[in-house]
Formats: C-alpha cells, sequence, structure tokens
C-alpha cells in the first residue's frame, strides 16, 4: 500500500476507536496499545504491511495518531502478533530482520539508561531559518550543509531531542517446550526506548525473566568490518510468568488431589516414582519434600527470618545413581537446570561479572543459580566447585539474594532456588573403615548450609544387588508388560500435585503444643551417651522444622507430630549413614561441628606450658627448654612446631633471638 493509504487507513481505525485512545489520554499515558488481532479484524491488507514492513507502518500510524488533540507524544504498542510470528532466539536468520515478529526468550543483562539524539534544530545565521534534522538510531550525526537562502558552509545547532533508551540481552530458555532438544542458549540484543523504559517497567526487568517482545530487527554493522549484526527494536513488552504458581490445574485435578492427600503412602509412592533405581528411600523422599518445600519465614520488619528452600547434598561413588536421581527429582519442577561444578569454569555458578561490549559496561552474569529462582538446581560435582564461589553459595543458599560487588558492577541477583548437589566421596569412592562424613572434602561452612546430606553406597547385599540389576536390565525391555519398573505417579501428576500443595498450603501451621515434642527429640538426637553437655544445634532444628512443614503440605495438613517424627527419622538416616551417629548409637558432636578434640585438648596444654613458663622466667623464655616440657607431657615437637608458626603468624609470640621466646 501507498503511504497516503496507510494514514488513511490508521485516520479511520482511530475515529472508530476513539473511545479507547481517549482513555489512554485520560490516563496519561505515552502509548495506545492496539492487539493485532483487532486490526487484522479491521483490515487485512494494513495487517498484512505491518507484518512485512512495522517500522515504516508504526511510524505511519504515529504521524497520524499525533495529529489527533493528544497532551503529549504517543507511541503505537502492538501486541499480540500471529503464533507463526513467534521466534526463539537460536531461530534467527536474516530472513527475519525486517517484518514484525515474537521474540521469546530470558533477558540475561540489562544495561544502563542512555539517551538517544532523535532530531537536532539548526538555525541558518544568514536568514534566520529554522531546520529540524531527525537522526537515525545507530549513525553518525546528521547536519545540513547548506540552507535554502543560498548560504552554504555549517549551520548553528540549536537543540537536541533527546529520547532514553536501555539495552537489554535476550537468551533462549531451554526450559521451554520448543527448545528441548536445544543444548545451547543463543543470545540477541534489544532496545527498549522512550515510554518502555518507563518506571513500571524498568521495575519488573530483571534478569532471569521471561519475556515476550514484539518488534523487528535491523542490521547493524560492526565497527571496521564487513560483518553485521541485527538488533531487536522492541515495540512491546510482555513479562511471562513461569513456574509453580502458574502451573494449570483443571476442577478435575484438584478433586482428584483432594483425594489424593488422604493416601497414608503418598509420600513413599511418589518417592518412588521420581526414578526407576532401586533403594536409597529416604534420599528419595527428601528430594521429593525439597520439590514441595517449606514457607518463608519473615519477621514484623519484613527481614528474612527463616528460608523455605531445602537443600540437598547427595554424595556417593561414581556410578551409584545419585546424579541420575537428582537430574530426574529436578526435572519435576517447572524451573530448573543442571550444571556440573567441574565444567563450570571462569564463569560462576552463582554470578560472574564481565566487560560487556555490547552493553558497553560491566556487568553482572547470572549463573544458573539465580536463572532457577523459584526453581530447584541440580549441580553436579558441587566438590568441584570453585573455591572463590563458597561465598556467592553461601549467600544465595541462605539469605535467597546474592549481592555483586565488583568492578562497579553492583546488583542483587534473587535466588530463591533449591540447591539438588552431588559430590563424590575425597578418593572417588568410599572407604568403608572411615566414617562418610571424613570423606566430604568440602568447606565446613558451605556443608552446613545443606538441609540434609545422604551418602549413597550400593548396598553389598547379593539380594538387593539383584534388584538393581534387574531394574537397570528393565529399562530396555520394549513390552510394557515385562517392565520391572511401574512407577505409580507420572512426573506430570507429581509436579501438578506439587504445585496444587503450595497453593493449597502456603504456610502449614506449627502448633505450639508441638514445641515440647521437637525440643525433645532434638536433645536425643544431638546429646552424646554418657555426656552431660549440650550439643543441640540451632541450625539443625530450623532443617528439620523445614521438611516438617513440607512433609504437613504434602498431605495438605498443619504439621502433626508424623511430620516431626518423619523429619527426624530422615535425619538419624542421614547422621547414621554418614557415620555422625555410630553403629552403637553413639552421636558423634566434634565430628558434625568438624571440631577436632584431640587437637583442642594439645593445644590447651601447651598454652599452659607457655603461660607458666613465661610467669617463672619472665619476658624471654628458651625455645629448648619449652619442648622439653612439652615432651614430658607426651607433645610431639612437630605438634608445638606447628602451633607456634600459627601464633608467630598472628603475632601473638616472636623470636627476640634465636631459640628464644617473647610475648607481644
Ligand atoms: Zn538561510
Amino acid at each position: 500500500m501507498e503511504e497516503l493509504e496507510i494514514s488513511q487507513k490508521f485516520k479511520d481505525y482511530f475515529e472508530l476507536n476513539m473511545e479507547q485512545i481517549l482513555r489512554y489520554k485520560h490516563k496519561g499515558r505515552k502509548w495506545v496499545k492496539i492487539n493485532y488481532e483487532d486490526i487484522l479484524l479491521f483490515d487485512c491488507d494494513l495487517a498484512e504491511d505491518l507484518l512485512n514492513e512495522p517500522e515504516e507502518v508504526i511510524n505511519i500510524g504515529e504521524a497520524v495518531l499525533n495529529e489527533l488533540d493528544l497532551p503529549n507524544y504517543m507511541k503505537l504498542r502492538i501486541f499480540n502478533l500471529p503464533p507463526n510470528q513467534e521466534k526463539q532466539i537460536w531461530q534467527v536468520r536474516g530472513t527475519d530482520v525486517g517484518p514484525f515478529i515474537s521474540l521469546i526468550g530470558i533477558i540475561n543483562k540489562i544495561g544502563d539508561v542512555y539517551h538517544e539524539c532523535a532530531s537536532i534544530k539548526f538555525e541558518c545565521p544568514s536568514c534566520g531559518n529554522i531546520l529540524n534534522v531527525l537522526q537515525e538510531e545507530g549513525k553518525e550525526l546528521k547536519s545540513p550543509t547548506k540552507c535554502g537562502c543560498g548560504r552554504k558552509g555549517k549551520l548553528r545547532a540549536l537543540k537536541k531531542e533527546l529520547y532514553d533508551v536501555i539495552k537489554i540481552g535476550i537468551i533462549d530458555d531451554l526450559m521451554d517446550e520448543s527448545n528441548q532438544n536445544r543444548m545451547v542458549a543463543k543470545e540477541k540484543l534489544a532496545i527498549l526506548s522512550k515510554d518502555l523504559t518507563d518506571e513500571l517497567i524498568d521495575k519488573e526487568l530483571k534478569v532471569g525473566r521471561k519475556v515476550k517482545l514484539s518488534g523487528y530487527f535491523k542490521y547493524m554493522q560492526v565497527k571496521n568490518s564487513t560483518e553485521f549484526k541485527s538488533i531487536f527494536y522492541i515495540n512491546y513488552i510482555e513479562f511471562v510468568e513461569v513456574g509453580w504458581d502458574i502451573v494449570e490445574l483443571t476442577t478435575e485435578d484438584e478433586k482428584e488431589f483432594e483425594k489424593l492427600s488422604q493416601d497414608e503412602n503418598l509420600l513413599q509412592d511418589m518417592a518412588n516414582s521420581i526414578a526407576d533405581v532401586e533403594g536409597f528411600e529416604q534420599a528419595k523422599m527428601a528430594c521429593l519434600l525439597l520439590l514441595v518445600g517449606a514457607p518463608h519465614l519473615y519477621d514484623l520488619n519484613n527481614h528474612l527470618q527463616s528460608r523455605g528452600t531445602i537443600h540437598i547434598l547427595l554424595i556417593g561413588n561414581p556410578g551409584v545413581a545419585k546424579t541420575y536421581i537428582a537430574k530426574r527429582a529436578g526435572s519435576i519442577s517447572p524451573i530448573n537446570s543442571f550444571q556440573s561444578a567441574a565444567t563450570a569454569s571462569g564463569k560462576g555458578l552463582v554470578a560472574s561479572v564481565n566487560q560487556d561490549k555490547d552493553l558497553g559496561m560491566w556487568v553482572a552474569y547470572p549463573g544458573v543459580v539465580p536463572m532457577s529462582h523459584k526453581g530447584v538446581v541440580v549441580i553436579d560435582e558441587i566438590d568441584k566447585t570453585n573455591p572463590e564461589d563458597y561465598g556467592d553459595h553461601n549467600n544465595a543458599m541462605n539469605d535467597m539474594i546474592v549481592p555483586i560487588a565488583k568492578s562497579n558492577v553492583k546488583a542483587k541477583l534473587a535466588t530463591e532456588t533449591s540447591y539438588l548437589a552431588t559430590a563424590n566421596p575425597e578418593n572417588r569412592v568410599f572407604v568403608n573403615e572411615i566414617s562418610f562424613y571424613d570423606q566430604i572434602n568440602m568447606p565446613k561452612d558451605f556443608l552446613d548450609r545443606f538441609d540434609i546430606i545422604f551418602p549413597l553406597v550400593t548396598s553389598q547385599d547379593k539380594n538387593k544387588r539383584d534388584k538393581i540389576m534387574d531394574k537397570m536390565i528393565g529399562r530396555h525391555f520394549d513390552n510394557e508388560e515385562d517392565a520391572v519398573w511401574k512407577p505409580k505417579y507420572n512426573h506430570n501428576t507429581i509436579m501438578k500435585y506439587i504445585a496444587y500443595c503450595r497453593r493449597k498450603k502456603p504456610k502449614p501451621i506449627l502448633s505450639k503444643s508441638l514445641s515440647p515434642l521437637i525440643k525433645a527429640q532434638l536433645h536425643e538426637l544431638m546429646t552424646p551417651k554418657g555426656d552431660n553437655q549440650e550439643r543441640v544445634s540451632f541450625r539443625q532444628l530450623e532443617s528439620l522444622l523445614r521438611f516438617a512443614y513440607a512433609s504437613a503440605r504434602l498431605n495438605l495438613r498443619d504439621i502433626q507430630k508424623e511430620d516431626i517424627l518423619f523429619s527426624f527419622e530422615l535425619k538419624k538416616k542421614s547422621f547414621s549413614d554418614l557415620g555422625i551417629i555410630d553403629e552403637a548409637g553413639n552421636f558423634n558432636w566434634a565430628k558434625l561441628e568438624n571440631v577436632d578434640i584431640k587437637k583442642i585438648k594439645v593445644e590447651d596444654q601447651i598454652k599452659n606450658i607457655l603461660n607458666m613458663m613465661f610467669e617463672e622466667k619472665g619476658k624471654e623464655i628458651d625455645m629448648q627448654e619449652v619442648i622439653m616440657n612439652c615432651s614430658k607431657e607426651n607433645i610431639e615437637e612437630e605438634d608445638f612446631d606447628k602451633y607456634f608458626a600459627r601464633e608467630k603468624q598472628k603475632g601473638n609470640f616472636f623470636e627476640p633471638r634465636r631459640g628464644k621466646i617473647s610475648k607481644l
């Protein structure tokens, strides 16, 4: 169609829809939102032209719109493009540059607000004529070299018209059904401008959020190169909700689930439906409860008191199916991702800060953890984590938010993400003689973030081993009747059921009457036999309550005695499998807290010897004498050397002369 014809059609369309336009006007909006379908119903040709040449057609439409009596310039924002215009990022090719398309993806970076020049007004010094020169995005500034009056040479620039721009990065959502076979997410740069940068939208712009954009690609030449990039100019942005909250449930589903919640074997049956792996019942049940989650608790000032996300660590020899279970369980969550800590080197699992060429600034890139916000992240071989990342993990797991302050980047990444991690024992395989807990080579602080740790060890029992093999061989049978593994629920049902529980029981009530039971159980769990010292850990208490909440939620009830007892059973199983509770039932506090009691005793003795000698001899004592006194108490010279070296480094002692010790 000719420009005039398009203009006329827009005039007619706006006249027909004047009421709608006036509504936007009265609200003081800077845009008019139009459903593409309405244009299609109004005029097929206009709708088609809009798809083929969106930039031109929208410009004409806006010119017509703004001839109306409007208080401010209004943009045309068009949404709901036909489904065949929908593209994933990886699908974008040269033929997609130009036409109106809707692009679906996840925001992975957000630039600062900058200002683009729309036009410049020039004045002719000779005749006083004023010329308004429109500027093109991404091109050099244009200025007139002559005036109508005959004057040649530069005119005087008067005023620049600027508008706001925010650049964002968009990547494929690998969880999207259309992308199931994609392994790598592709990235495109997209531009929000003018009214699309207002506070209402800016507030919603967060890395990790899924968006559906209407707009068009334009080519941009890479400087001093024959290469071109395609950049997406956004006309309309829509935030797409994902996760447990939007799982669709029918009334029939809800009826069925109410009945299901009464089933006594619900937890076991669902846990066993996670994966066709024999055994490891408690670990599977814990994984199911991780998906169900507990409520987050906030104090009166709205500060997080206790997170509701549950974190689980599965440790076992290679080939023991721990990754298999973790992956299967994780995949039930509507938001989930998988990453091996061993292959994530360089880029952090939580966040990394890099200079971004497209945005021209330092940017915080979210890792898989914030990308799985409100979902589950399965991290394989988490013991291979880059030591620099531990701090970020600690924040992500405990506070559900990671602050970033590196290279001028100040950002916060939301991480309401459950960790379902696996690790190998220190020497790749568990050695039977040593407690399993001593064979986990990870920092204590980090281990403490996990609500429960399960060592998965293949049974030595022949019958049990046969059962494992049966299940594995059964995977290869074609005939359904021969199937060895017959799960009661499929993953989709479990996902929907959990979504229902999370909605129906956002916060199961913990009644005060259960408090004595919880305290008694914790004392029993954590008091070593024959030891009167109280060893109760408040961290363990929090973890135990999380599982009790999840268990109650799964049964659509408030917390009951059974939920508490079950939660303690899980913990006991974990403690005894790890060797924190020994075969005789003795709880070993020093082991759990990684305290070397013998070392503490020896150091106390050395301290006493030194103190006594300083009291006796004054400022300076003889090192050989100290060592002699130590050996009288059966303290090895080596232990003294270690202790002394550390204290010297701390600045508590120094050597005034060779072989002499003084206090600072
Ligand atoms: Zn002039």
